[in-house]
């Protein structure tokens, strides 16, 4: 039997990042505490890892406090797609802020080095382009994506704050799009609305003309990513961008779903969402150079990868 790396606690264990997460973690030798409360997550999702006696799960609610003993948080848990932060944005906003605190409370107690996925909503609709992290942003701060937005944009601020006040040792990354296999397929992220419309022959829905665009990252880089930055030198807290930079508009997107799943449906144009970004795109050098990672796998392979595992979940 091998030797316990260390005591990992992912919180959204069971989402379409954190199972990963937890998969990765476990192969790398990590006891792994998985926490989720199922609000926009699966036990499918975590299915095939309950066997494993170096994994465990609780169901808990981030917002209320966590007493466990463990040495790495990944702190993930809170709703991720428009439409399910949307659905309850008091609780989304909840999530974020108290769910930022109790994590950042356990760390505190336990010495815990702690990660926190923030994302590049927080750049809100950017009028830098591409994004560095040191652009303070352009977020509506009263609008329907606020709730998550400015709840992400506040975990950010409580996390600097208990660096600097408490000492504690942190790592903040700013997530891009990602995608792969494990989305929802209701989730209502573009690559999976596309990809199980045009497996079920239906029209794919592009919101406004398509011309917005966004950059693609597959799940196995971010995952790489978040471990390079779990493991780097204490002084390295980011902010850090964790994002592909290939950056292709909602209509390429389309026909390349389109290409590569020989769907005949066509497109319907429907109305762009309120404060849609028109664009947005990592500039990922200080990913570069402070942890060695850049993403490899193109936005062909990666969507061929997920075509795929939709062909062989969706009933
Ligand atoms: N979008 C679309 N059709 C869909 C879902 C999304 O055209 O069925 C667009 C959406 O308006 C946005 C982009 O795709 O411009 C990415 O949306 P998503 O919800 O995946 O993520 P966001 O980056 O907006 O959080």
């Amino acid at each position: 039997m091998s030797i316990a790396k260390g005591r990992a606690l992912v919180t959204g264990g069971a989402g379409f990042i954190g199972s990963h997460l937890c998969e990765r973690l476990l192969a790398d030798g990590y006891d792994v505490l998985c926490v989720d409360n199922y609000y926009s997550s699966t036990k499918d999702n975590i299915a095939h890892l309950l066997e494993d006696p170096r994994f465990e799960v609780i169901r808990h609610d981030v917002t209320f406090p966590l007493y466990v003993e463990v040495d790495e948080i990944y702190h993930l848990a809170c709703p991720a797609s428009p439409i399910h932060y949307q659905r309850d944005p008091v609780q989304t906003t909840k999530t974020a802020v108290h769910g930022s605190i109790n994590m950042l409370g356990l760390a505190k107690r336990t010495g815990a080095k702690i990660l926190t996925t923030s994302t590049s909503e927080v750049y809100g609709d950017p009028t830098v382009h591409p994004q560095t992290e040191d652009y303070w942003g352009n977020v509506n701060p009263i609008g329907p994506r606020a709730c998550y937005d400015e709840g992400k944009r506040a975990a950010e601020t409580l996390f600097f704050d208990y660096h600097r006040q408490h000492g504690l040792r942190i790592k903040v990354a700013r997530l891009f799009n990602t995608y792969g296999p494990r989305m929802h397929p209701h989730d209502g992220r573009v690559v999976s609305n596309f990809v199980v419309a045009a497996l079920e022959g239906r029209p794919l829905t592009v919101y406004g003309d398509g011309s917005q665009t966004r950059s693609f990252q597959y799940i196995d880089d971010l995952i790489e990513g978040l471990l390079a930055l779990m493991n780097s030198a204490d002084d390295v807290t980011g902010p850090i961008n964790l994002g592909n930079p290939g950056e292709f508009t909602i209509a390429e997107l389309a026909g390349l779903v389109i290409e590569q799943t020989g769907t005949s449906a066509g497109i319907d144009y429907l109305p762009l969402p309120q404060d849609d970004p028109v664009r947005r795109q990592p500039d990922i050098t200080r990913a570069k150079e402070l942890l060695g990672w850049e993403p490899t796998i193109p936005l062909s392979d990666g969507l061929s990868r997920t075509i795929q595992y939709f062909r062989d979940t969706l009933t």
